[in-house]
């Protein structure tokens, strides 16, 4: 049965209290049996899969969480202990891209974290924090607000008054791990509602802004519609556009997705588009998931799959259609990193690669462990500072080997996470999203807009 208490003022199932009845699962989508039955105990995933990296746990590995998913599904109650190894998975999907037998984990913890969110009571401070979080970050116009405050602590010396006083490290991992990721705000106006193509039109683009790329990187954003108009794209950026609900799926929090989901799908569907494009990794994979997300709605199911078939990250998008606008030189090597909600969720790692190799005398280096999760994983860093930061060290260290001037990457939580871990290495190396070359490529701006070199 679907929830239908969304948008009837009724809070949705999701946030109601939890249910104790003995059983981990209940019948409203538990992970498949028969998805749990493809996994047969080979163990390739292991080295793939962060958790199991850092503590060499069998619990805390692909394995070992479809070991308790079959324990819940055959009738065990939901302990405390096997919610925290759910909790523990970044949901990076390593281990789909390493299972040789192509077990779906990434339905069978979807499905998993749904059932603990309705069903779990979470102890206080934790259920505080992910309140907060969720009271915040799918919201763009509350993100937004932070940007005054969050530039003045940055630009007046306050940000170096707080570190050099140490204050840091006595308020704790969680509000030191938020300090950190914050990352320097540039002030760059909101896109218009609708972007012509230059030159002959070849499509009709709707475009994610985003929660987190809005407000904290918005000049990626510019980047992009500058590079759909100059490859021939109208672009279509209503400003009533919400969170696509990436975040809250990935957390469980399966009703508020929806309720994501079926705004955005209203507010694009009637536009004309041939594609919806988007900017950041997290986003596309569970946009190309709607479909899926949205089946058992008989009033969205269609136009969820409809929708979800337009999707496409830049990088695919760009790739699909073929370069017509000139590419000016950038000399300059760079370090490709693969987010895995690109990577691994939806299978995009040419199309960036080979955008790339498409600016002149721009060199690309490759990152040792590349299928290995930098610990950015949505909030995962926020709910689990120290191991994130250590996974965010390791990505920092390889990164800083490819002797790379420029790091590249496709995703805005990456970004802010790998920006953490090299200042940690002790050094600066400059960052961008992958718009960001392509339109200093195309805009002939040179190497210097990004990089700065002595
Ligand atoms: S999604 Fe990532 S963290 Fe979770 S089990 Fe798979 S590889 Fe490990
Ligand atoms: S999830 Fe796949 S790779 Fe991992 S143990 Fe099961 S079958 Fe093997």
């Amino acid at each position: 049965m679907v929830d239908s208490t969304w948008g009837t003022g009724e809070p949705p199932r999701d946030v109601l209290g939890p249910v104790d009845d003995g059983r981990a699962f209940d019948e409203h989508h538990p992970p498949s049996a028969e998805l749990i039955a493809d996994c047969v105990h080979c163990g390739f995933c292991l080295p793939a899969c962060p958790t199991y990296v850092l503590w060499g746990a069998e619990a805390d590995s692909p394995r070992g969480r479809i070991y308790l998913m079959n324990e819940g599904v055959n009738g065990e109650p939901l302990s405390g202990s096997m919610v925290e190894h759910f909790d523990k998975c970044l949901g990076c999907m390593s281990c789909v891209t390493a299972c040789p037998s192509g077990v779906k984990y990434d339905r069978l913890i979807e499905d998993t974290r749904a059932q603990v969110e309705r069903r779990y009571t979470r102890d206080r401070g934790d259920a505080l924090l992910r309140r907060a979080i969720f009271a915040l970050f799918p919201y763009p116009r509350r993100l937004r607000l932070l940007r005054g405050p969050l530039r003045a602590y940055q630009n007046w010396g306050l940000q170096k008054l707080v570190t050099r006083s140490g204050l840091l490290d006595r308020l704790g991992p969680t509000l030191t791990t938020l300090e950190s990721l914050a990352p320097r705000l540039r002030k760059v106006p909101p896109p218009p509602p609708r972007v012509a193509a230059r030159g002959q039109r070849r499509a009709v683009v709707g475009m994610l802004t985003g929660c987190v790329q809005g407000a904290f990187f918005p000049e990626v954003n510019s980047a992009t519609v500058r590079i759909l108009a100059a490859e021939g794209c109208d672009v279509l950026i209503p400003p009533s556009q919400g969170c696509c609900g990436a975040l809250s799926v990935h957390n469980g929090r399966r009703e508020e997705a929806l309720g994501f989901a079926r705004r955005l799908i209203s507010t694009f569907e009637h536009m004309g588009m041939d594609y919806f494009v988007v900017n950041a990794a997290g986003c596309g994979s569970s946009l190309k998931e709607y479909g899926d997300l949205l089946a058992d709605d008989p009033a969205y199911a269609k136009r969820a799959a409809a929708f979800s078939a337009k999707v496409r990250d830049l990088a695919e998008l760009l790739d699909e259609l073929g370069p017509v606008a000139p590419r000016h030189p950038l000399p300059l090597t760079v370090a490709y990193h693969d987010a895995c909600h690109l990577a691994h969720a939806q299978g995009v790692r040419a199309q960036p690669r080979a955008l790339l190799r498409g600016i002149p005398e721009l060199q690309l280096r490759e990152i040792a462990d590349p299928e290995l999760c930098c610990g950015s994983a949505g909030i995962w860093n926020i709910l689990n500072p120290v191991p994130a930061a250590e996974l965010g060290d390791r990505k920092a260290a390889n990164i800083v080997a490819t002797g790379a001037e420029l790091l590249v990457t496709a995703n805005p939580g990456c970004m802010m996470q790998v920006a953490a871990g090299l200042r940690r290495q002790g050094g600066g190396m400059a960052m961008a999203h992958t718009a960001q070359v392509l339109d200093a490529s195309l805009r002939g701006l040179g190497a210097s807009a990004l990089v700065e070199r002595p």
